[in-house]
């Protein structure tokens, strides 16, 4: 099979490439994004390295209103923002994320053996519906679905396989690179009716055949089980979400005692020096390939080297940006590394933008208690337009929009001299 339309840019230099090439396209996203389509030539393609702020949206979105008029694009906007609502709804629930990732590993290795394996022949591409098989093999050979073969993955996984949800979702996890936390487990939740009440999402032959390129369908194997007729809800029972959390905000920069400090970059935000942290004059600046968590979260060789390769691009940026040295370190976790290049360079601590809801954010404990034992400090911060939109999405999505809507250009700045800032 071809795949040669799966290549996802590693640097920002790419990404911003992709962009220019997509951006006069995007006048047509809302009528053209739900087909898919060989080369995914109606979608930007650009969530691995928007998912790791190799862009960051208010500029994508800075963009998109100097380059249409509002009434055009506004449904990229609005797509473009439904990662914010995600993020902002996980943040302010973090035991919807910790319950999933519990009760995962245990069905994992002590689930039923009968399920185990049919849910291995279909992650394997060997289901029995062609289309879907297809799907799995893109999946696994590119790192990338499009939307919507995201939305038929997940309910044939669901609906029509009856297969635990976690298990799909942690099979996406391991191998998307876009893989984030909020927007996977919350798909995944929404997809089997957990997220909105009265809501799940069924795939149906006939809407396949209206968006899904007629080439992918000509092997009608197994679509029968997929005739609108013949697919049935799977009624999961449903559970009221945990209460909202009350939002901490943070500084988008600190306020710094005397001392030595130094930047630690990691893969949830690749452009500090295009947020307030630009500012700063750290003694050094630390990337960490963790390894060991890599390996305990099963991330496949090309989630891998994508965590890998926009690091390097990240620290390519930072040397030239900040002037001071800039190092990696890999083969140990996060907390190891930081309190050891701490005390080899003298640090007081460490500034980081402050991880969301996930692996990485679950890591935060670990890596305040290691410094805290040293005497040393992390200084966390947030971005502007994280902490103006996050905390906004607390129900559902089109209530978060109403008030999004009207203030889109909150929190995104524009320097006639520089072009657009990313906050
Ligand atoms: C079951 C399921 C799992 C998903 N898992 C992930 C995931 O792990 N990581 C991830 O980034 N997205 C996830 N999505 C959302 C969406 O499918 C992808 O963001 C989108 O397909 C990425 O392709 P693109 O960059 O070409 O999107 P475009 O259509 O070009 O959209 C531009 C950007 O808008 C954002 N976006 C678009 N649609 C959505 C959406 N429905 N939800 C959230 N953000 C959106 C993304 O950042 C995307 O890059 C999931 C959706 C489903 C249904």
């Amino acid at each position: 099979m071809d795949w040669s339309d799966g290549v996802f840019p590693t640097t920002r230099e790419g990404a911003l490439a992709r962009w220019a090439e997509f951006l006069p396209r995007a006048g047509a996203y809302g009528s053209l994004r739900n087909r898919v389509e060989p080369g995914h030539p109606h979608v930007s393609r650009l969530s691995p390295a928007i998912r790791g702020r190799l862009v960051t949206t208010s500029e994508l979105v800075e963009s998109l209103f100097a380059a249409h008029p509002f009434g055009r694009v506004e449904k990229l906007v609005q797509e473009l923002l439904w990662r914010d609502y995600w993020k902002g709804w996980l943040e302010m629930r973090p035991s919807i994320w910790t319950t999933y990732r519990r009760e995962l590993d245990p069905l994992k290795r002590h689930g039923d053996p009968a399920i185990l394996e049919r849910a291995a022949e279909v992650m394997a591409g060997r289901g029995g519906i062609a289309v879907m098989d297809r799907f799995a093999r893109e999946l696994i050979e590119t790192g990338y679905l499009h939307n919507h073969a995201r939305m038929w993955w997940a309910g044939y996984w669901i609906h029509i396989e009856r297969l635990p949800w976690e298990l799909g979702a942690d099979f996406f996890y391991r191998h998307l690179l876009d893989a984030d936390p909020a927007s996977n487990t919350l798909g995944w939740r929404w997809v089997a009716g957990l997220q909105t009440r009265g809501k799940a999402y069924l795939p149906r032959r006939s809407n396949l055949e209206k968006y899904c390129a007629p080439a992918w369908l000509a092997d009608t194997t197994g679509l029968d089980r997929l005739d609108d007729d013949v697919v049935r809800i799977l009624e999961l029972p449903w559970q009221a979400h945990p209460p909202c959390q009350p939002w901490r905000p943070l500084p988008e920069r600190p306020e710094l005692p005397e001392g030595r400090w130094g930047l630690w970059i990691h893969g949830e935000d690749l452009t500090p020096e295009l947020s307030a942290l630009g500012g700063l004059h750290p003694e050094c600046v630390l990337t960490v390939l963790d390894e060991p968590l890599m390996r305990t979260l099963g991330l496949s060789e090309a989630r891998v080297a994508y965590i890998r390769d926009p690091l390097a691009d990240a620290r390519t940026r930072a040397a030239a940006h900040f002037g001071c040295p800039v190092e990696q370190r890999a083969q140990g976790g996060f907390a190891a590394h930081l309190t050891a290049v701490a005390r080899e360079r003298r640090l007081d601590g460490w500034i980081a933008m402050r991880p969301a809801v996930g692996p990485l954010g679950d890591a935060m404990e670990g890596i305040e208690s290691a410094l805290g034992s040293e005497g040393l400090r992390i200084h966390w911060c947030r971005r502007r337009w994280d902490e103006l939109r996050w905390p906004r999405a607390s129900s559902g999505f089109f209530g978060f929009w109403e008030k999004v809507r009207e203030r889109l250009s909150e929190g995104v700045r524009t320097d006639p001299s520089q072009g657009l800032l990313p906050l």
